[in-house]
């Protein structure tokens, strides 16, 4: 069994970004689950299938293989033997991986990539169940979180660093209601669990966040 690291929290809490920090200076892999939604979710997209289509998704589940490689220290997503990693920051693949998540067949299509990961290595996983349902025994469990106006500022900030024109008010509905979603669904929904840490990085300075992190870690 690998050391495992669980950081569950809400969209734009800082969870990949810091994790990846974290990772470096311990030396752990960063895992990021997210992205396996999000690759499943392209495999849905293409396939023409709607959100509302659960019958469909479930269907399209069976033939999708979403595999995880590591290249220079990067996690790579395949889905079906493609490298799909530079489709899964799209604003379509996210939203369709936040309305597909709650699905039970998309999680229990994850669950066992994932698990595998941590059984075999050190790692940082994550994601919004990491801690609660996928690696219940986690050496160290964070709940990582920040305001909905600070994490939208953030991902203004990061879309207008790329040079696309936002909406901040756009932005920061998009999280509330995927918040929302998250949090209420019937399936591993999004929560704190009750041996995590919580970590409301509102006003704190990402080295903060992870000097606060690796003392925790052995
Ligand atoms: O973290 P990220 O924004 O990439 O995740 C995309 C969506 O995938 C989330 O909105 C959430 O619905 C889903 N997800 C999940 N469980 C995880 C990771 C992500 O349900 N462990």
């Amino acid at each position: 069994m690998g050391y495992n690291v669980a950081i569950d929290g809400p969209a734009g809490a800082g969870k990949s970004t810091i994790a990846k920090l974290v990772a470096k200076e311990k030396g752990y892999i960063y895992v990021d689950t997210g992205a396996m939604y999000r690759g499943l979710a392209i495999h849905f997209l293409d396939q023409g299938i709607k959100a509302e289509e659960t019958d469909k998704i479930i269907e399209a589940c069976k033939e999708a293989q979403v595999t995880i490689k590591y290249e220079g220290g990067m996690q790579q997503v395949y889905l079906n033997g493609n490298n799909i990693t530079s489709r899964l920051r799209d604003e379509e693949v996210g939203n369709m991986a936040s309305k597909s998540s709650p699905i039970p067949q998309v999680r229990e299509k994850l669950l066992e990539l994932q698990q595998s990961l941590a059984r075999e290595q050190d790692v940082i996983m994550d994601g919004r169940d990491i801690g609660t349902c996928i690696l219940p025994d986690a050496d160290v469990k964070v709940y990582l979180t920040a305001s909905v106006e600070t994490r939208a500022k953030r991902r203004f900030d990061e879309l207008m660093e790329k040079g696309i024109t936002c909406d901040l008010e756009e932005i920061a509905k998009d999280i509330a209601e995927r918040d929302e979603r998250d949090m209420t669904r019937k399936t591993a929904p999004l929560k704190q669990a009750e041996d995590a840490t919580l970590i409301d990085s509102s006003h704190m300075t990402i080295e903060e966040v992870v000097a606060a992190i690796t003392a925790l870690c052995r």
